[in-house]
């Protein structure tokens, strides 16, 4: 029971960090009304589920202190996202509210085909790529200790804290490659984007099979939402724009910054957003590379001193 209340205590405080970066980018004050937290054990929730949103509460599996703090911290902001722009009426702008008016004021040419393959409804759920991308985006700037961090922690979900075992280690090293390729892949996909409702949804189709064959237990539209936010970020990082700065415009106006994102990328001629954004990755997932490393370091030595005995 003690444990169970030091646990509450450790999340509420993180719905209270997250209250104070939301009331920061969006000037909107939830003060005293924050989501109600529970926290629940495996026989209560689905066991592929970390967590969810429904209404003025919060649901937490028990099983993520398994993966470690940061899992706990970022499942607990993402779901914090949720309710935050439910509770503040913004969910209807990452449903695309005044979307086609801009586009005509704008001269969009992307924005609207993209938000009819990206948000998805299906058995009474509703999947909102950018709003899930933003969601991690934000969780991202909470559990990052400065900016550098920013870019791996997008995808927090997919490894451990302490890559301490060799199963840890070599499900990390497989996250690792997949996510590599899916931030290729939709780099690709944006880069070739046609204006055609029909073929961009030819497009979309094709990447979200590729997404489900790299992951295949999850969700294709998730992915794609955050590798979005991820060139949005590194766009940002080019015009020395912070994540703060992207989750005031994202929040605003969502599918005005995945227009600009594909825009951005498709005259991108050298592939720069492309590298830097491979680059950051990298160099965040070292840390979860590094135990590999050395274990090899270790093996090596071990099969060194085998050859020597062996003299
Ligand atoms: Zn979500």
């Amino acid at each position: 029971m003690e444990v169970q209340k030091s646990k509450e205590f450790e999340i509420s405080n993180y719905v209270k960090n997250a209250s104070k970066l939301y009331e920061k980018v969006t000037n909107i004050d939830l003060g005293e009304e924050l989501p109600k937290i529970q926290v629940l054990s495996t026989s209560q929730i689905d066991e592929n589920r970390a967590g969810f949103q429904r209404d003025n509460e919060i649901a937490i599996s028990k099983k993520l202190n398994e993966y470690g703090r940061k899992f706990v911290e970022g499942v607990t902001c993402h779901e914090f996202f949720h309710w935050a722009i439910w509770k503040s009426n913004l969910e209807n702008k990452f449903d695309g509210e005044g979307l086609t008016k801009l586009s005509l004021e704008r001269n969009y040419r992307f924005a609207l085909p993209l938000k009819a393959l990206l948000i998805e409804e299906a058995l009474g759920e509703k999947i909102n790529s950018i709003e899930e991308g933003t969601a991690e985006f934000f969780a991202a700037t909470l559990i990052s200790k400065n900016e550098k961090e920013i870019p791996i922690n997008i995808f927090y979900t997919y490894f451990y804290e302490n890559p301490s075992t060799s199963y840890q280690l070599s499900l990390n090293s497989i996250s690792y490659l997949r996510l590599k390729t899916a931030i290729k892949e939709v780099y690709t996909t944006y880069q070739k984007f046609d204006e055609s409702l029909e073929e961009v949804e030819a497009q979309i189709q094709e990447l979200a099979d590729k997404y489900y064959k790299l992951f295949p237990n999850s969700e294709a539209l998730h992915g794609i939402g955050r590798v979005t936010v991820l060139f949005a970020y590194e766009i940002y990082k080019k015009e020395n724009k912070n994540a703060e700065e992207l989750l005031r415009d994202l929040i605003s106006s969502p599918w005005e910054a995945v227009e600009k994102v594909v825009i951005e990328i498709k005259e991108d001629e050298d592939k720069k957003i492309l590298k830097n954004a491979i680059s950051d990755f990298e160099e965040g997932f070292e840390e979860h590379l590094r135990g590999k490393k050395e274990n090899k370091k270790e093996l090596n030595e071990v099969e060194e001193f085998k050859n020597r005995g062996r003299d």
